[in-house]
């Protein structure tokens, strides 16, 4: 039986199709001079992913398909043959480039967040009965499921990702450690894809990997595509976004979670502070920039730092867009999204644009 995050995968899914295709939306594009639109669908990364590109060769699409399949192969912490299995089993790994640039790049993010991202986490992720092997076994509903203060104690220990020692390709652990690039992978991957057809003459594609959508280009039209925000708490969108050439990523507390006996719901992002899933005071992130990877980082870090350090992470870094929703009832936008943001007309959350003072 499917769990019901993965409903929620694949409604947040349909939400992007809704929106970027299957006829005469607001992402169809239209006219006489639109290049030919190719399609790929498939499941990857544990999420669905659906492409839609317009020009170029349509065997892209298998090759889309490859790339996706073999960033997974390598970065999986599930399969035993996998690069990041055999890290997490030996202590040691030797990366291909891509993998090597992620790695590289998101301990630099580590550092840059000042460790609210952290691939270390991965023995309390596993411990909280998220990203295990059998998916089936995700889901258990029980008390039996939050980990005991003494077990998240004696894990947390081990997290720290400036313990993780890369030289090139080449990557060791410290006995105990493990890594999950898990909170990084699919903006990578959107990376890789938007470059792939972008080499293959694709000006304009809208690529939604899950809950991250890439877009290449605008619309065949010359207008930006159309991106939904889910509302975090029901099934409707918060709004639209109007993007072109950006990453928009969201993280959100909705989508993988169980309730416990007493009633608390703990979710997948957990705070590299505590052990615990991340409650600061966010539902949902949603970051929009030009890199997939970035966007991914940030989504999964601004959500636990909690609204206050979210805003002033972005104040010291303007080169991204955030839309943050409080688990008091707000939608925080920065200037630039709100530009390009038409509310839904039920809207429950009070909009705030924030600027940069
Ligand atoms: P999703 O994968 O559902 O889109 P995210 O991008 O926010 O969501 O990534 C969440 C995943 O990242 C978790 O499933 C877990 O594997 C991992 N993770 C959880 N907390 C952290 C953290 N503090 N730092 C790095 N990775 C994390
Ligand atoms: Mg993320």
């Amino acid at each position: 039986m499917l769990q019901k995050w993965k409903y929620l995968t694949l409604l947040s899914l349909l939400t992007a199709l809704l929106l970027t295709g299957c006829g005469g939306n607001a992402n169809t594009p239209q006219g006489p001079d639109t290049p030919e639109e190719h399609a790929a669908e498939f499941f990857a990364m544990d999420t669905y992913m659906a492409l839609r590109f317009y020009g170029g060769d349509p065997a892209l699409s298998e090759e889309a398909e490859a790339l996706v399949a073999a960033l997974e192969s390598e970065l999986s912490v599930v399969k035993e043959d996998s690069a990041i299995y055999g890290l997490n089993h030996t202590g040691h790994t030797t990366l291909s480039d891509n993998g090597a640039e992620l790695l590289r790049r998101t301990l630099a993010l580590c550092e840059e967040t000042d460790g609210a991202l952290d691939i270390s986490i991965y023995p309390i992720v596993r411990a909280w009965g998220f990203t295990v092997a059998d998916p089936e076994a995700d889901g258990g509903s029980t008390a039996s499921r939050v980990p005991s203060p003494e077990k998240i104690a004696i894990l947390l220990d081990q997290v720290d990702y400036r313990k993780i020692q890369q030289d090139g390709n080449d990557v060791s652990l410290p006995g105990g450690m493990e890594i999950d690039l898990g909170a990084v992978a699919k903006g990578y991957a959107g990376d890789k894809l938007a470059a792939l057809l972008r080499a293959g003459g694709v000006e304009s594609a809208l690529l939604a990997l899950g809950g991250n959508i890439q877009a290449v280009g605008s619309k065949p039209d010359g207008t930006g595509w159309n991106v939904g925000i889910q509302n975090p708490e029901g099934d409707g969108l918060l709004g639209v976004l109007s993007v072109s050439d950006r990453a928009v990523v969201t993280s959100g507390g909705y989508e993988r979670y169980f309730t416990d006996e007493n009633g608390n719901t703990w979710w997948h992002i957990m705070d590299p502070a505590t052990g615990y899933p991340a409650k600061n005071g966010l539902i949902s992130v949603t970051i929009v920039g030009e890199s997939g990877l970035t966007c991914d980082a940030l989504s999964t870090a601004l959500f636990i730092m909690g609204p206050e350090k979210a805003v002033q992470f972005w104040r010291d870094h303007p080169d991204f867009d955030m839309a943050l929703v409080t688990d008091s009832g707000t939608l925080l936008m920065t200037a630039g999204l709100a530009k390009t943001f038409a509310p839904a007309e039920d809207l429950a959350y009070t909009l705030e644009v924030i600027g940069n003072d």
